[in-house]
């Protein structure tokens, strides 16, 4: 029989860090996404969701926009679909029936400047699988990794108990994000935590990243003070952060910043060291 320990220790084997479990009505009980976007619409058969999430490390995400982070992410994105392939694989073989969801799904980053709408939200699967909560600038803030995790999401038919829901909001409401992102995207709401977001103006930044080999941009998950991963990885000052461009342009061998600095000046056609 498979339950959901199964599913975790195989998940845990084929490299996630993070699984949980929301059921298919979670989307219809909340309803915040359109409908055309939810399980059901997209996979009438689909009773459970497992979502499946794996960190981008903290000091790799601060180099951005660099190559390592750039590579980071695709490393990230192979590793994701191949799971959630092999997961989807599994239940089907055990006698339920499963697809997943690719973590992305646009063909170019020119498709995102005309429509930046993904198919499917595994930000919302995340959120109703337990595993965080959604922020101000439209990302899942997890306890552990804050919002540097990345997520891909399994549909299957088999029903499995759900996870509960965090209850307590991690965003601090800081803003840090707003004040930091290069394109100005976020303009706050009075009546919601989350952001208003200008995505068009975030892609366009993406694509003039991408055509220097360092995208994505990424500043929005550097910058969160929310996660423990911070502790671990020793990173709590986030002055560093506000004072980054104006010391890069200022002197490019600043010390609190040439580790970052020294990996922009490497593998990508951007001039920028910032
Ligand atoms: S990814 Fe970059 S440009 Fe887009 S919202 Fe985040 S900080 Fe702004
Ligand atoms: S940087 Fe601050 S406002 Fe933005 S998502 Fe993180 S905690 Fe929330």
């Amino acid at each position: 029989m498979v339950t959901k320990e199964t599913i975790k220790d195989f998940a845990r084997s084929l490299g996630a860090s993070l699984a949980g479990f929301a059921p298919a009505s979670r989307w219809d009980e909340f309803n915040e996404v359109e409908r055309s976007y939810r399980p059901a619409a997209i996979w009438p058969q689909a009773k459970s969701v497992v979502v499946l999430g794996v960190p981008v490390l903290l000091p790799v995400v601060e180099s951005t926009p660099s190559i390592n982070y750039a590579e980071l992410y695709s490393t990230t994105n192979i590793l994701l679909d191949q799971m959630a392939y092999r997961l989807a694989l599994f239940l089907t073989e055990q006698g339920h029936g499963s697809i997943f969801l690719p973590r992305d799904a646009y063909g170019d980053i020119g498709v995102l400047v005309r429509k930046p709408l993904a198919a499917f939200s595994h930000v919302f699967a995340a959120k109703y699988a337990g595993l965080g909560t959604i922020g101000y600038s439209h990302v899942l803030l997890n306890a552990k990794y804050g919002p540097r995790v990345r997520y891909v999401s399994v549909f299957t038919s088999l029903e499995l108990e759900p996870d509960p829901l965090v209850e307590e909001e991690l965003c601090t409401k800081c803003r840090i994000c707003q004040k930091l992102c290069p394109s100005q995207a976020f303009t706050t709401r009075d009546d919601q935590l989350i952001a208003a977001m200008d995505k068009k103006a975030c892609a366009e930044h993406h694509a003039r990243l991408r055509q220097e080999h360092r995208y994505p941009c990424g500043i929005c998950i550097k910058v969160c003070p929310v996660g423990d991963d911070r502790k671990l990885y020793g990173s709590n000052d986030v002055r560093l952060y506000f004072e980054e461009k104006e010391a890069i342009e200022a002197d490019p061998d600043d010390p609190r910043y040439a580790r970052w600095v020294h990996l922009r000046r490497h593998g990508s056609n951007g001039e920028r060291l910032f």
